[in-house]
């Protein structure tokens, strides 16, 4: 049986961008099935591609807009006149969506919306949020290609180039069709969470009829509104990642932050290359946990970078005794070919590097196990990775996937993958926990 392929109506305003927009456009819809015509009356949505450039070009592409609204009645915009929202939702409140020029991944998400594509044996065999790695529940979300700082350990930035944000509402649109797709918890992730948006200059971004900037703050805001799981991997203490924990303390996203700290010692971290200002970091941490009192931090370190002295090391171990991370891990430094702390002095001996893993990993141990035991008793959600004839096992806020703890809860073999049950703590080592479901 062949389905009934939807089909666009096309109006095309402005200069040759425009009109290469347009193509693009066609382009994208004709490899999704949809059809293409020329006029009002035979079209099941209209895309309207506007021009803004004159006066004269702005009011023709208000005419046309209008036009297509009372010829057919569904009509998306599109093109430079898409800048300007405000003015077309006065005068015209019956469109259905507006983005701006070369925006093709939010037109699709538009139009998908209004007009979802027809079934299509051989692309559908990809869902709708592609192809994914992880299990159905999360998801990964990558906001971000690249990376501005120069670490010395790292070679990131030379294979993958300088930070490449993508624009938050392309961002959004993969967000919620990876939450229509069953995820119910979405980690973001990047090279630099909190440098998102600085190569766009923040650009505007319009998502669901809301101008939002492209940056680590809106992001979090918008990501908040969508009812899933948020967790923040990547994050820099820069100043203004100060303005997400009140959203943190809200409930919009968790209260957890995976900040790679690498070292304390300023003089490591100096040769280390390392963004942000380490010293007002203790006082920030204890800024962020007046705020959101449960904040999970969850940081790496390296230890026996080049140069690194027995006092350096002493100053990390006094720093963790202090910042009382939740989560640690811990990597003994290895040159990686091509970075430029290879040719630092001061290599660091191999047992000394085991030594001062061991010391540090051991004093981890007991901050952790601190800080899980402080849980028995407490009752928090918790999101059901696994489950078993025996037990289901799930992770709390404060864990994410892979890389933290796991609580446990006995004998509940009726769950389901990927529910949020509510769960009273009974017991605790220094990574994970134990628990039974609150009736
Ligand atoms: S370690 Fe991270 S922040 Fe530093 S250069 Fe590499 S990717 Fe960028």
């Amino acid at each position: 049986m062949e389905l009934a392929s939807p089909k666009v109506g096309l109006v095309s305003l402005g200069c040759p961008k425009a009109l290469v927009d347009s193509e693009r456009i066609v382009t994208r819809l004709r490899a999704e099935g949809y059809q293409i015509v020329g006029d009002y009356a035979g079209a099941d949505m209209v895309l309207v591609n506007t021009c803004g450039f004159l006066d004269s070009a702005r009011a023709e592409s208000l005419e046309a807009i209008g036009e297509a609204l009372a010829e057919n009645g569904k009509v998306v915009v599109t093109g430079c006149l898409g800048k300007e929202a405000d003015l077309i939702r006065r005068e015209h409140p019956g469109v259905l969506a507006i983005t701006g020029p070369h925006q093709y991944e939010q037109v699709m998400g538009a139009i998908h919306d209004v007009l979802p594509p027809a079934h299509d044996p051989y692309q559908d065999l990809v869902p709708e949020a592609g192809l994914r790695l992880t299990p159905r529940h999360y998801a990964y979300l990558k906001i971000s290609e690249g990376c501005n700082n120069r670490c010395s350990f790292c070679i990131i930035p030379h294979l993958r180039g300088d930070l490449v944000s993508r624009p938050l509402a392309q961002v959004m649109f993969e967000a919620e069709a990876l939450v229509r797709s069953g995820v119910k918890e979405l980690l973001v992730i990047s090279q630099d969470t909190s440098a998102y948006g600085q190569d766009l200059k923040y650009a505007a971004s319009n998502w669901k009829g809301t101008e939002y900037q492209t940056r680590f703050l809106d992001l979090a805001q918008a990501l908040g509104t969508l009812g899933v799981w948020v967790r923040m991997h990547y994050v820099y203490p820069y100043p203004h990642v100060d303005n997400v924990l009140p959203l943190m303390a809200e409930g919009k996203i968790l209260p957890y932050l995976d900040i790679p700290f690498q070292h304390a010692s300023p003089r490591v971290l100096k040769a280390m290359r390392r963004p942000a200002n380490q010293e007002k970091v203790l006082e920030r941490l204890a800024a962020w946990r007046k705020i959101v009192p449960d904040l999970a931090i969850r940081s790496t370190f390296i230890v026996g970078f080049p140069g690194e002295t027995e006092e350096d090391f002493d100053d990390l171990l006094d720093w963790l005794e202090d910042a009382q991370i939740d989560r640690l891990g811990c990597f003994k430094y290895e040159p990686v070919a091509g970075a430029p702390s290879n040719d630092l002095p001061g290599a660091v001996p191999e047992e000394v590097k085991q030594e001062r893993y061991d010391r540090l990993m051991e004093l981890q141990q007991d901050i952790s196990a601190k800080k899980q035991i402080a849980k028995i008793g407490r009752e928090l959600d918790v999101i059901i990775d696994d489950v078993d004839e025996d037990e289901a096992t799930g992770r709390t806020y404060a864990d994410a996937p892979e890389i933290d703890g796991n609580i446990y809860l006995d004998g509940e073999n009726e769950l389901q993958i990927g529910e949020i049950v509510r769960v009273r703590v009974t017991d605790a080592d220094a990574y994970d926990l134990w628990g039974e479901v609150v009736e």
